[in-house]
């Protein structure tokens, strides 16, 4: 049978290639350090859980409207508005199986085939994938260390072609872990709308931000920026929800009129009972949010600190998100070689930069605990020493 000609060039994950290598070592019963997790290493809030429990008891076990149920988008909406400074009308918000879903229907809904999208790299690796997918071609700008592994308003207006349909900005990003200012987002909204240029703004790590920096919404900045966005989320991140599939999306009303169509056609609604979850995890208390935060940060900042100590090693100090993104082009071998050397020499699992496409290095979670951030860096750094 042939393969459709779109699936032409779509890489396989090399997160997962590298998780499954890590996997079988562990069914091997080798002792691996895992720091290549997208994920919360907590379990989901109880109350959350409870809530979907008490759904399925009660039999919210059938369709609810495609984008999401009444009583979710209005909580969502109060959301945005609240956390956001940002008036999306109930009938504005999608809610679809995760935010990677919420992303990639943006992209399809905005996109026509040869239309050129902007990604800052190092991206979160579905981004160019769901670009080529909807027929779209990305434009990958480097950027660099120096500017926090930040688009600058210069380099974005230096990638714009007559083609420029859209751009996406990740912020907190993965896996650089920087988080734009209210400024720096100020200067590309200003570029973006010289041409109408759609901007896609995945905020999923928004509740992962420290040492007291703020997370800006981008289309909170003006009428211009709202009109140009749109805005993604979800519940993974923030509320320890990777399995319910659940994410949303906040766009002005001809977009979202289309993403619902769309979404009613291909997956229609996201699971009944983890929409009641999502509906507690967004009304409950948000204790729940601040204390994983907190472990987040403690960790973080041990990350940080023991990895930069290595020498050849250098790092940016990541204010938002999970990951520490590692500089090792001092050792001379490619990211992915680095990495699965790390992992059959020194049994420690990471992700090499160049699925994000950076080759010069490597990330790590830090999605998991500190004894196993402690044993880990032990071993990446006397691996280090023998290169
Ligand atoms: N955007 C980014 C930047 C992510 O890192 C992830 C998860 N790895 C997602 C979106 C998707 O999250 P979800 O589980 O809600 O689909």
């Amino acid at each position: 049978m042939d393969i459709a000609s779109r699936l032409a060039e779509l890489t396989p994950s090399l997160t997962l290639a590298i998780d499954s290598k890590a996997k079988a070592l562990k069914a091997e019963g080798v002792d691996v350090c895992g720091f290549g997790a997208g994920e919360p290493d907590m379990d989901t809030p109880e109350h959350i859980k409870a809530a979907a429990a008490a759904a399925l008891a009660e039999g919210f076990t059938k369709y609810t409207p495609s984008s999401g149920t009444v009583e979710l988008r209005k909580a969502i909406s109060e959301k945005f508005e609240k956390d956001n400074g940002l008036a999306y009308k109930p009938h504005q918000i999608i809610v679809s199986n995760g935010a990677k879903q919420s992303c990639f229907n943006a992209i399809l809904a905005v996109c026509n085939p040869g239309d050129e999208v902007i990604i800052p790299a190092p991206y979160w690796l579905s981004y160019p994938e769901m670009v080529r997918l909807a027929g779209g071609e990305p434009v990958i700008v480097q950027t660099t260390a120096e500017s926090g592994w930040k688009l600058t308003p210069e380099a974005f207006a230096d990638a714009m072609t007559p083609r420029t349909k859209m751009v996406i900005i990740n912020s907190p990003g993965n896996p650089t872990g920087s988080v734009y200012t209210r400024e720096e987002l100020a200067a590309l909204v200003e570029v973006a709308a010289e041409e109408d240029i759609t901007i896609l703004s995945d905020e999923i790590y928004e509740k992962l931000v420290y040492d007291g920096t703020e997370h800006v919404s981008i289309a909170s900045l003006s009428d211009t920026a709202y009109e140009l966005t749109i805005t993604v989320n979800g519940f993974s991140k923030a509320y320890a929800m990777t399995g319910w599939r659940l994410g949303y999306l906040g766009a002005p009303e001809p977009v979202a009129r289309a993403i619902d169509s769309m979404q009613s056609h291909s997956t229609s609604n996201p699971c009944s009972f983890a929409q009641r979850g999502g509906l507690a995890a967004l009304t409950g208390d948000q204790q729940c949010v601040a204390d994983m935060r907190d472990e987040f940060d403690i960790r973080r900042q041990y990350m940080f600190e023991r990895i930069t100590s290595i020498p050849g090693v250098t790092a940016v100090k990541p204010l938002g998100a999970f990951y520490v993104l590692a500089d090792v082009s001092s050792f001379g071998l490619k990211s992915q070689n680095f990495a699965d050397r790390l992992l059959s020499k020194a049994n420690v699992a990471v992700v090499p930069g160049i699925a994000f496409g950076n080759d010069n290095t490597v990330r790590l979670s830090y999605a998991t605990s500190l004894d196993v951030i402690k044993n880990g860096l032990d071993r990446f750094e006397e691996f280090c020493r023998t290169l």
